[in-house]
């Protein structure tokens, strides 16, 4: 019988008490049973390994996706005090931590993916007993995830092979379909997944389509005291970022991982170490990164999927105190991730187009962000959260449908080859050289939108990219994609959502 937890989560943890589902889930490891947890970012799934792993005879094996995640949660785990060591390829020390495997004297050993499948290894765990496998970041397993390790895929027959000791998987970040490919690949039952609330209420979710991304975004950080990430699409984009927003007289640093491994390090330090730091970063930022008080994550362009924005935005406010979670979208985002998805082996690209139209769905929705982002990881939601965008400030709808047919028409009528300004020219009948020599006046769509069509001509042309009815060749030029179809066969309605317009306030003043 394994001894009572709580004492333990007291003097080793100093928490007060177990937090959400971490007693559930500590419950039935406790008990030997096999089991997923599913927790949102901040939630506090390493516990569910370390307490067990106190309180268990035996070493828990930790399997972790990235050598630096796996320090920084060796450095938080040695600091209370539990006997924990890595075996990855960068530790010099591997002859003493083997050795303090085998004398039973590790609680945790921290070891990357690839090393399940070497024989060595498992001949190793043989040689001492074992208290529980914990496999973090279990999407990786999967296929359906959005980060798939094919080395995860490996695990299994490891974890087979000591059919008495349990497992544990642990992820923030995984839909439906992933969370049932995780329970298949690692041999977990239906009634041992264990899902927490997703719901972070103190995040302010807010969307807005790019014009320029920079000034947007100094704009957000003037109403915007405390500490905050950007998230940039670039290493380049990063610094840029940086230099421009260092204008505004905030602290910025950029974080990217091509600096020089003491600059990084350093820019990390102060960012956590600092009360209003801008930090401009590629999405390599913030794993492992405890910093409680960021107020506020813009993303200055899409991110990979609802799951990477859950978690990314989820870095804001871990204190629980108000936050602010700003995105920054453009068509072409759309248009290079579907290009992408066109990279990626045949057996993905389904997958990865559901999750990119999920992605699509949240930026479009006139309605509440926080219930589509809780419905995709199959929580139930209000229909307003009263805390993002469009519940604040609820949106009108315009139906756009005949200035969407008229542009399709436009597109096809030139023959599918021009970019998006020369559309708008044709419509709107602005003669130029090029339109005459093109006899592209003659045609019946020459100037067919009116004046009070004009302002939606831009915000047509980026829905239609948006919903994949118009896509954008390598030379910007327009064609048709399979969702035009819809629209001008199949009365598909196209409406467009209407940003409220937003009062600039002035640099430097405080939003209420
Ligand atoms: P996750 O890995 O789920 O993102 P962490 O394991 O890093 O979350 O934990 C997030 C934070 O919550 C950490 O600062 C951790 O110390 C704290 N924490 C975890 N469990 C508890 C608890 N039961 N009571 C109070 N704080 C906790
Ligand atoms: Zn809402």
């Amino acid at each position: 019988m394994p001894r009572d937890p709580l004492p333990l989560l007291h003097s080793t943890f100093g928490f007060p008490g177990f937090r959400g589902v971490q007693e559930s889930v500590v419950t039935r490891v406790l008990a030997g049973e096999n089991t997923l947890a599913v927790m949102p970012t901040g939630a506090g799934k390493s516990l569910c390994y370390q307490l067990p792993s106190v309180v268990l005879e035996g070493t828990c094996v930790v399997v972790s996706p990235l050598i630096a995640l796996m320090h920084d949660q060796l450095r938080a785990a040695t600091a209370v005090g539990i006997r924990a060591a890595t075996l990855t390829s960068v530790d010099t020390d591997q002859m003493k931590t083997i050795a303090r495997f085998r004398r039973g004297e590790l609680d945790l050993l921290y070891v990357a993916p690839e090393r399940a499948s070497n024989m060595a290894f498992r001949e190793l765990l043989t040689q001492a007993p074992l208290a529980l496998f914990a496999i973090d970041e279990a999407h990786c397993v999967s296929e359906w995830g959005h980060d798939f390790r094919p080395d995860y895929r490996l695990l299994r027959p490891l974890l087979d092979h000591f059919p008495h000791v349990p497992r544990l998987a642990l992820t923030a970040t995984a839909d439906k379909v992933t969370r049932d490919d995780i329970l298949d690949q690692l041999g977990i039952p239906r009634e041992g997944m264990i899902v927490a609330g997703f719901d972070r209420p103190n995040i302010r979710y807010t969307i807005t389509p790019k014009d320029n991304t920079t000034r947007q975004i100094a704009d957000l950080i003037a109403e915007t005291p405390g500490a905050g990430i950007v998230y940039c699409q670039s290493r380049a984009g990063t610094e840029k970022m940086a230099e421009a927003l260092a204008r505004s007289g905030r602290p910025t640093r950029a974080y990217h991982a091509g600096l020089d491994p003491q600059m990084r390090a350093r820019n990390q330090a102060d960012f956590v170490a600092s009360e209003d730091m801008v930090i401009c970063a590629t999405v390599a930022f913030g794993m492992g990164i405890d910093k409680p008080d960021v107020r506020f994550v813009a993303h200055a362009g899409m991110p990979k999927s609802i799951e990477s924005y859950y978690q990314e935005t989820g870095r804001a406010g871990r204190d629980g105190d108000p936050a602010v979670a700003h995105l920054f979208w453009g068509a072409e985002d759309f248009a290079k991730a579907r290009q992408r998805i066109g990279e990626v082996e045949p057996a993905r690209q389904q997958g990865e187009r559901v999750r990119l139209q999920a992605l699509g769905a949240l930026v479009e929705t006139p309605g509440c962000r926080r219930k589509i982002l809780l419905k995709h990881f199959g929580d139930d939601a209000p229909d307003n959260c009263g805390n993002c965008d469009n519940c604040l400030n609820p949106p009108g709808a315009v139906d756009a449908t005949e200035v969407a047919k008229k542009v399709l028409s436009a597109v096809f009528r030139t023959g599918q080859s021009f970019g998006m300004g020369y559309i708008e020219q044709v419509l709107t009948g602005v003669s130029t050289e090029r339109s005459l020599m093109n006899g592209h006046e003659a045609l019946g769509v020459w100037g067919i939108v009116s004046g009070d069509e004009l302002p939606l001509l831009k915000p047509v042309i980026r829905a239609l990219l948006l919903r994949d009815a118009l896509r954008a060749n390598d030379f910007g030029g327009l064609e048709f994609g399979p969702g035009a179809r819809g629209i001008l066969k199949e009365h598909e309605e196209v409406s467009l959502i209407l940003q409220p317009k937003r009062e600039r306030r002035a640099r430097g003043g405080r939003g209420s």
